[in-house]
């Protein structure tokens, strides 16, 4: 049987507390209807209020999307300035393009998602990579993919840094200012990259959201997951505190509503999960992540996994001797090890350890390593669906170790709704992890001057993260 589920197959809380919509057939997308299954109930639930702004969304979608009468007016402004007394008619645009890992992705988009909620926009999907052999579309009847003959597609990619229509830049070359307007464009480049600059943060500003709120079209180079600053603009914040009075469940309920895996990568979550996890008395996921360079194994971060495990009690020691085993349980426990990693040692070592001597409870230990890729391989279609398949299956054990600064490991506790212990960068630390504030990803290059500083020291939920001090997470 699998874990906390009835005999039946009868999923308990299908809609996840009325997240996600009864409008989808079941068998196009088996993931939506199918992970309470899988996964315990979430002891948090979201807001009524969020719940009746989602179908408003979906409204919204399903009358400015893809085909629709309103989109092909939308789209026939694109070039030119807009009056801004001029109505422009009901329905504004986010555009993503897919840039960097996976977990950047899913960590932006959410953000864009909550930025269109907040604004009555509606996003859009560049779908030049592999997004589709991903995940199923989230809003029924409609679809998010920006079709490919949308009239920018091929400046997409030159909406980069110093890009003349990126906000920043024109800010910078006084091409726009942010307190006339006459004339708005009809579209505008966001870039909130890692290391975008003063001009670019301008973007999270009340005067300059102001602007850009009349900009039809906005096109977002983005690969942060930037809201907990939209918190800190004090025009949104009596809304978002409505919409998640838990303010620590943002990325949680984001997630678990937009993000439905295919089901060609559902299978290969399955089949792990029923193979590997579902007889475990409990699970554990160990995410490692190496961002130095030259990457790979080191015996220092196998020594910190150790060190962490040990010390937190989230494995059994190997004792040195079967004389040394001090069960007193008459049944031992079963406890499964998740390790997603690019390399395959940590798990091989680790596997090793636990065959050449015993644990020291008794407790038997199975670890299982999905997929050794060795190299990030972003935009192969393959590759990517391991990820995906590799981050859910994180979700979904019981207790989570993440690696420092990685959105991989974000997204895994938040779709999970846990609190990872999170292996510190190795070096000038005295503990080998720390447990996390919240369940919450990091902004990780969030903008702590200009004019975000006051609020930054006055807002006591929004916090400087475990990972990064420079980084803003709500907790
Ligand atoms: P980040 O760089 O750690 O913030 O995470 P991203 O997901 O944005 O980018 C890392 C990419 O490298 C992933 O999307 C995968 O393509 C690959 N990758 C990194 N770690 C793993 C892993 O444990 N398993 C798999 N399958 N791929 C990984």
């Amino acid at each position: 049987t699998i874990k906390g589920q009835t005999n039946s197959r009868k999923p308990r809380d299908e809609l996840l507390g009325g997240l996600l919509t009864k409008e989808f057939d079941e068998e196009s997308c088996l993931s939506r209807y199918h992970s309470s299954l899988y996964r315990k109930p979430s002891p948090y639930k979201p807001s009524q209020y969020l719940l009746s702004k989602l179908r408003i969304y979906e409204m919204l979608h399903k009358r400015c999307g893809p085909g629709t009468k309103a989109y092909k007016e939308a789209i026939k402004i694109l070039g030119h300035y807009q009056n801004v007394s001029r109505s422009v008619g009901e329905c504004r645009y986010i555009v993503w393009i897919a840039v960097y890992g996976l977990g950047n992705r899913i960590l932006t988009l959410s953000s864009l998602f909550l930025h269109a909620l907040l604004t009555g926009r509606i996003i859009l999907l560049d779908q030049r990579t592999d997004i589709r052999s991903l995940f199923c579309e989230p809003f029924p009847g409609t679809s998010w993919l920006l079709p490919q003959d949308f009239p920018l597609t091929d400046q997409l990619d030159s909406f980069n840094k110093n890009g003349s229509h990126c906000y920043g830049t024109m800010l910078k070359n006084n091409t726009i200012k942010s307190t006339i307007r006459e004339t708005v464009p009809s579209y505008l480049c966001l870039y909130l990259i890692h290391d975008y600059e003063d001009h670019d943060k301008m973007f999270f500003c009340e005067r300059d959201q102001n602007l850009i709120r009349q900009v039809p079209w906005l096109v977002f180079n983005a690969n942060l997951y930037f809201i907990p600053s939209l918190w800190l603009i004090p025009s949104y914040q009596t809304e978002l505190s409505k919409l998640f009075p838990q303010k620590d469940t943002v990325f949680h309920h984001l997630a678990r509503y937009l993000f439905h895996p295919t089901n060609q990568v559902w299978g290969m979550i399955t089949r792990s999960y029923n193979t590997y996890l579902s007889r475990a008395d409990e699970t554990l996921g160990i995410q490692v992540r190496v961002l130095t360079k030259p990457a790979g194994y080191f015996q220092h971060v196998m020594n910190q996994i150790l060190a962490c495990t040990k010390r937190e009690s989230l494995l059994p020691e190997v004792a040195a001797t079967e004389s040394k085993v001090t069960n007193t349980s008459t049944r031992p426990k079963l406890i499964s090890v998740l390790v997603t990693s690019l390399y395959p040692e940590y798990s091989e070592n680790l596997r090793t350890m636990y065959w050449e001597g015993p644990s020291s409870t008794g407790d038997m230990v199975q670890v299982y390593q999905p997929s050794q890729e060795v190299y990030q391989q972003t935009d192969k279609r393959l590759h990517d669906q391991k990820a995906l398949a590799e981050i859910y299956l994180l979700s979904l054990t019981d207790k989570l170790v993440t690696s420092n600064s990685s959105t991989f490991g974000y997204v895994a506790q938040g779709l999970g709704g846990l609190r990872p212990w999170i292996l510190y960068k190795p070096k000038n630390q005295t503990a080998p992890c720390v447990k996390a504030i919240s369940m919450e990803p990091c902004f990780l290059r969030a903008p702590i001057y200009g004019c975000q500083a006051k609020t930054v020291k006055i807002t006591r939920f929004v916090r400087p993260c475990e990972d990064r001090l420079t980084g803003l997470k709500l907790v």
